[in-house]
């Protein structure tokens, strides 16, 4: 799990996260919701430690990121993130893109990482694509492949942003119905979405963050479908 205290992060005089709690408990599945610039992204980058915040403690699985002699690359290696823009190396085929960090970071050997890429390229149901190269594949297959090179790393935490954002709207389905099962599978995990469906349907919570702060969480079924706070019912008029 996650555990968030006083998380407060500025870029110069912007003060972007004003003082952020957050717990997500192992299992869990944590929406995130809220309007543009409302931080969503730089909370996602401050657990998996992409940005250093500079008040606050965070903890995932039990050990203190914040902690000045945390092991920072073992902490990273244990979260999975996956973008709205996949990221995939454009020069790798799909098998070396789910491989190169195994092998490079875990220090597994090469028919290993291979054995484990391919069973999580089977899961997203890619297993006859792993010579293709990303640009030669559709958005939708690109994220599929971003969620198994994530999950060949064996993380305990799966952090998503907006994965679903810059898709067609033909393949985002098939990227939902993957982090759904994953969800069902355990995993714990926080999707920064757009998308209420999902949101009502697998969240456990949801979150709603405007101008650094949580305004509001509970239940989806509570947050989406009863929310409390205006700024909470603003957003959702916008947005469904
Ligand atoms: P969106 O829905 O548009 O993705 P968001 O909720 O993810 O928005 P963030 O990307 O976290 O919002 O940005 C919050 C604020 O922090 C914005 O005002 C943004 O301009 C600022 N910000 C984000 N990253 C940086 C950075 N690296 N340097 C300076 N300012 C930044
Ligand atoms: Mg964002």
């Amino acid at each position: 799990g996650v555990s968030i205290t006083g998380l407060h992060k500025s870029y110069g005089s912007n003060e972007v996260l004003k003082g952020i709690d957050l717990a997500v408990a192992p299992g869990e599945v944590v929406c995130l919701v809220g309007p543009s610039g409302s931080g969503k992204s730089t909370l996602l980058r401050c657990i998996n430690l992409l940005e250093t915040p500079n008040a606050g403690t965070i903890e995932v699985g039990g050990h203190a990121a914040t902690d000045p002699d945390v092991d920072v690359d073992k902490m990273r290696r244990s979260v999975g993130m996956v973008f709205q823009q996949f990221n995939l190396f454009p020069h790798l085929s799909v098998l070396k893109n789910c491989t190169v960090s195994q092998m490079q970071v875990l220090k597994r050997s090469r028919s290993e990482a291979e054995a484990i890429a391919r069973k999580h390229l089977r899961s997203v149901g890619l297993a006859e694509l792993e010579t293709r190269f990303p640009g030669e594949l559709s958005g939708g297959q690109q994220q599929r492949v971003a969620i198994a090179r994530s999950l060949s790393m064996d993380p305990t935490l799966m952090l998503f942003d907006e994965p679903t954002s810059a898709l067609d709207p033909e393949t985002v389905g098939d990227v939902l119905a993957i982090m759904r099962r994953l969800a069902q599978e355990g995993m714990t995990m926080v999707v920064v979405t757009h998308e209420m469906g999902f949101a009502r349907e697998v969240a456990d919570r949801v979150v709603f963050m405007d101008g650094g702060v949580v305004v509001e969480q509970g239940p989806a079924e509570e947050v989406i479908g009863n929310p409390q706070q205006p700024r909470t019912q603003d957003f959702l008029r916008r947005v469904l």
